[in-house]
């Protein structure tokens, strides 16, 4: 017999062991005999976007590249022909878009997650690129709404992080197909960046395409998408494709923990965002004040005001890319020497930086040993932090064999182990996914509040900096050109600060209490931009 098909089994399908009684059907797709399985889908609708949220290593981009065409799924089993997937999806949504895929009669675009790969494939400029993708004659169009214009005469060898994303999203969205996918589009982007980003894509829906994204900013992904899907599941093991749900209900209950329809929880707890009426504001002793600092690099000039900051607090340093965040944080890490003033302190400074170097040659577990043995073995430790970053798993791994996420979850944890009065993280959040963004965030915060140690965080994700933050940081300015970091302000002043540069307004979701982005020019967009509260209404 066949328990894992939805219907009738065409073909011989292996038995899986080890998997809960409710999964034996809606398997779609597995790598190998033991390898990754993939079970059910997530729905395509006209002029909708269908957002995904989920843990790495779940299926997200295998659904992608199965619903792009790129991969025949194989049903668990030894399927070679698209007949026998249209038979497993007879009745669903899918039944019918997967026949026109059969036929070839779908028009579709990716926009890859890897866009550090882009270079590797795409020589030459910008202009040639974009000038070769526009099929629909929107060129001019997309340079403007994602401000392309300085960078259309680079090569694209020379291209940051973040340049190469906007280059990677126009150039997806200028062709002219029916479906468009977009895998982690906001990735090394400034919140700005990604408002834009997302912007953009809400308006192919709006012309009747239908689009899928899978994105990590909970507030990006909330403020993009029609409804969403949640995946589940055992990562590197399988992943499980709830059913869509309204995109409010959906980020709920994944803030929740358990998906009420199917029954599964899987998070023991649940994650809560304080309103500014229960925050304290910062009544613990200063930990130190830092001078005022300017940095010249010649192209570039940081000028500082001078800030206090206090013991046991979390400080979210916030603006766009290019404005000196990173600089100002490596001056107060002594990594970089100021041209005017100078960090003198006794403080103990451990700092995690934006890129992390690996020039190590054993595990992780040697690694972090070297740090800090005893709270390795710890059990406040392993609670607070090594657990909930998933580290137990990682230790027996090469420190040069890790991806970007494993990393960046190593070496965050190597920062809060070591013994320090203050602790520098620059954007900790790169590469990892929601689950992961939220355990940071809550070991940093518990970290600094146990121990009454204090923080300062470069952050783009806004629902992170709402999370970890008593109060922020803000840099003004041009960037690439001039940036001036103001004091560190309370969370109300700060927010309005930095998103009325920005443009954007947020409310709360009254369940959960998290920031929701307001569409422009909505009722309360245009309220509260009256009054100038841009982040907190009450
Ligand atoms: P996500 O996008 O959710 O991070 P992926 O779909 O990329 O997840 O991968 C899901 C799992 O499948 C991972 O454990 C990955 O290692 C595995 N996997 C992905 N592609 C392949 C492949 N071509 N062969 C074998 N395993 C794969
Ligand atoms: P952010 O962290 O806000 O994105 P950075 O502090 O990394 O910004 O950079 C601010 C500006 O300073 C950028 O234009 C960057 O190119 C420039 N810059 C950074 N480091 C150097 C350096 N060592 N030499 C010259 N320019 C630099
Ligand atoms: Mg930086």
């Amino acid at each position: 017999g066949c328990g894992i098909c939805v219907h009738k089994c065409p073909f011989n399908a292996i038995t899986i062991v080890n998997l809960p009684e409710e999964l034996r059907e809606g398997c779609v797709h597995r790598y190998g005999v033991n390898g990754f399985a993939l079970y059910r889908l997530p729905v395509l609708k006209e002029g909708m976007v269908v957002g995904i949220l989920g843990p790495n290593g779940t299926g997200k981009t295998t659904a992608v590249r199965i619903l792009s065409g790129e991969i025949l799924p194989n049903l668990c089993g030894s399927n070679d022909n698209w007949d026998n997937v249209i038979r497993m999806f007879r009745g669903n949504e899918l039944q019918n878009y997967f026949e026109k895929l059969k036929e070839g009669n779908i028009k579709k675009v990716v926009k890859p997650q890897y866009v550090d790969l882009i270079p590797k494939v795409v020589k030459g400029k910008v202009r040639d690129l974009l000038t070769r993708a526009d099929e629909k004659g929107v060129l001019e169009k997309l340079v403007q709404e994602l401000e392309l214009l300085n960078i259309l005469d680079r090569e694209i060898q020379h291209l940051s992080g973040g340049e190469l994303q906007r280059v990677a999203i126009a150039a997806a969205m200028a062709r002219d197909a029916d479906f468009y996918f977009f895998d982690e589009p906001s990735s090394y982007l400034d919140i700005r960046q990604r408002l834009k980003v997302a912007k953009a894509i809400r308006k192919l829906a709006e012309e009747g395409k239908s689009v899928m994204v899978v994105e990590h900013d909970l507030a990006v992904l909330d403020y993009l998408s029609d409804i969403i899907h949640v995946v589940y599941g055992k990562p590197g093991a399988y992943g499980i494709f709830s059913m869509p749900k309204g995109t409010r209900v959906g980020v709920n209950v994944f803030l929740e923990g358990y998906l009420p329809e199917e029954n599964v929880r899987f998070r023991p707890y649940q994650i809560r965002f304080t309103k500014l009426s229960e925050r304290h504001s910062q009544t613990g002793d200063v930990l130190v004040e830092y001078p005022s600092l300017i940095k010249d690099y010649g192209n570039f000039k940081l000028e500082v005001e001078s800030g206090e900051i206090y013991k046991s607090e979390v400080v979210s340093i916030v603006g766009p890319n290019g404005i000196g965040k990173t600089t100002f944080v490596k001056m107060l890490a002594g990594v970089e020497e100021p041209s005017e003033g100078k960090v003198e302190w006794e403080l103990k400074v451990s700092y995690k930086p934006q890129y992390i170097k690996v020039d190590y040659e054993g595990t992780v577990y040697e690694l972090l040993s070297k740090v800090d043995p005893a709270k390795l073995l710890s059990n406040f430790y392993k609670t607070e932090l090594l657990n909930p970053l998933g580290l137990p798993d990682l230790y027996e791994r090469k420190v040069d064999d890790l991806s970007g996420g494993e990393l960046q979850r190593v070496a965050i944890a190597a920062c809060l182990l070591r013994d320090a009065d203050l602790y520098l993280l620059d954007e900790p959040s790169a590469y990892l996914d929601v689950e992961q963004r939220l355990a940071v965030s809550r070991a940093i915060r518990h970290l600094m509040e146990k121990n009454e140690k204090t923080a300062l965080v470069v952050e783009h994700d806004v629902l992170m900096i709402d999370y970890i933050s008593d109060r922020i940081m803000v840099f003004e300015g041009e960037p690439g050109k001039h940036g001036k970091a103001l004091p560190p302000m309370g969370m109300r002043d700060g927010m309005n600060r930095f998103l009325s540069n920005v443009g954007i307004t947020f409310r709360r979701d009254p369940d959960t209490g998290r920031p929701r982005a307001n569409k422009e020019g909505s009722v309360k967009d245009r309220e509260q931009k009256e009054i100038g509260e841009y982040y907190y209404t009450i």
